[in-house]
């Protein structure tokens, strides 16, 4: 079967095929850079990282565009509070951004789009809303008159035929099913920083930015736009009314929405307090990589319940697959191939790409690699394990870490390179040849010390990083 993804659209399971050039055209939501992005925030960041991943492993060329809100109610509160312009406060969580995506291992997009860098574009945009006739001004702030997109609805599925004409809200979230005409431009207020435009001076309302940023990178009509499940309505259905009034034409052919991180039944979030930032779980002991694990090991459209338990586990599954890694790497199996084995990995790299294939089904994924791990690592107990199979299980680790990318563990600035640690444990093989015992007992203590292991085993000399 071939890929296909829920399109929150259709409500339906979908084949993906881009619409031209093999390449996809995708827009996800990004930060809204006011402080440091949770790791609730970061299970949407994960998902898109792993679609990215998936498109690509199917063939696909990206082009992708992810947006920095760096200008929003919040951003300005806390700017003014701490007597900092906008751009001086939000450089500062747009790069802590970037440092917790790297430590994520989170692919950037061909375009990082900030919107205070399209702030014209974004007047002229909603000038032609107005030539169009879906605008109307009020108190020097410009709205949009969503009766005038009769579709509005068709992504939320709500229907709102029954709303009122005229409502309208300032605030950029508000109440699901109570749909109002949205604010395109705010008027500017006293001691808050605002715009030149050709719209009247004041600053953009959170929505245009990303119809404008979608159409300026990738056209008219985008491949797959995504987000988290939160943002379908109001954001994504404000996208899609201001974008198609615009150009007339279908923004975006696939919606893709990341379901919620939880803490005990609720939505992480920062007005509920009950949120971690990638900076307090390093904080306690947890290495960057099980966090990815963790975000990732839960399919997308599925609610993921966070809990210390289940990051102690992240952990215990990364070091298993690590392990095997080591066992092909350095075991000795005995010369030939054994065909079975052979079958057996084939069938295990069909089962994880069926399983990404269908709406990247990660833990299904997850599963045909630890189902494989456990059942060579029998054979491998018995010697049925070949030197002829080993190029396969590579093969499928290699598959599993293009998409998962956990094996390589995060070193801190003062650890040893694999070199430095090659080089002392010939060192210490020369010492113990030459009996001596306090020289080689040093070394390995520096090892330890540095979060080496070394292992004895019946093949020889193996280390792994703690
Ligand atoms: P924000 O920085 O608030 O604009 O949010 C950035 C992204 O994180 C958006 O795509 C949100 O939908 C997403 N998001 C916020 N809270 C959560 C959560 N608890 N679980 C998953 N995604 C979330
Ligand atoms: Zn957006």
């Amino acid at each position: 079967m071939a890929l296909r993804f829920y399109n929150t659209l259709t409500l339906q399971l979908q084949p993906f095929v881009p619409q031209s050039d093999n390449t996809v055209r995708m827009y996800t939501c990004g930060p809204t850079v006011y402080d440091y992005a949770h790791i609730g925030n970061f299970r949407s960041f994960v998902f898109y990282d792993l679609l990215r991943r998936w498109l690509r492993e199917s063939g696909y060329k990206l082009d992708h565009v992810m947006n920095i809100t760096d200008v929003d109610d919040k951003i300005i509160r806390n700017a003014v509070a701490q007597g900092k312009s906008l751009a001086e406060y939000s450089s500062i969580y747009t790069q802590a951004f970037f440092e917790d995506a790297k430590l994520l291992r989170l692919e950037i997009p061909e375009h990082v789009a900030r919107a205070t860098e399209h702030i014209d574009e974004m007047a002229d945009a909603i000038a032609t809303l107005g030539d169009k006739g879906y605008t109307y001004s009020s108190d020097g702030s410009v709205y949009y008159r969503i009766s005038h997109f009769p579709e509005y609805g068709k992504l939320s599925h709500n229907d709102f035929s029954g709303m009122k004409a005229g409502a309208r809200v300032d605030v950029d979230e508000y109440e699901k099913a109570d749909a109002r005409d949205f604010v395109l431009w705010k008027a500017p207020k006293t001691n808050e920083p605002f715009w030149e435009t050709k719209v009247g001076p004041g600053r953009p309302g959170w929505h245009i930015e990303c119809s404008v940023m979608a159409i300026r990178y990738l056209g008219e009509t985008l491949d797959l736009h995504a987000g988290g499940i939160d943002l379908v309505f109001p954001h994504h259905e404000n996208e899609i009314a201001q974008s198609e009034a615009l150009t007339g034409k279908q923004f975006a052919r696939f919606w893709m929405h990341a379901e919620f991180l939880l803490v005990e039944g609720q939505k992480m979030s920062k007005s509920l307090g009950n949120f971690y930032t990638l900076r307090d779980i390093l904080g306690r002991g947890y290495p960057p990589e099980t966090v990815r694990y963790l975000l990732a090991s839960v399919p997308y459209r599925k609610s993921l319940n966070f809990t210390f338990k289940e990051l102690k586990s992240a952990e215990t599954a990364i070091d298993r697959v690590r392990n095997y890694k080591l066992r092909l790497e350095t075991g000795k199996f005995p010369q030939g191939v054994n065909e079975q084995l052979a079958a057996r990995s084939e069938q295990a790299v069909k089962d994880f790409r069926e399983a990404m294939d269908d709406d990247l089904n990660t833990a299904k994924a997850l599963a045909a690699v630890f189902e494989y791990i456990t059942d060579t690592n029998t054979a491998m107990d018995s010697d049925e394990f070949r030197m002829g199979n080993v190029a396969a299980a590579s093969g499928l680790l290699q598959l599993f870490d293009r998409v998962f990318e956990v094996l390589e563990v995060t070193r801190s600035a003062d650890s040893l390179s694999d070199e430095q640690v090659a080089a002392l444990i010939a060192e210490r093989t020369q010492a113990r040849k030459a009996k001596d015992f306090k020289r080689s007992d040093a070394i390995r203590d520096e090892l330890t010390a540095k979060g080496i292991i070394l292992e004895d085993t019946k093949d020889g000399i193996r280390w792994k990083r703690k």
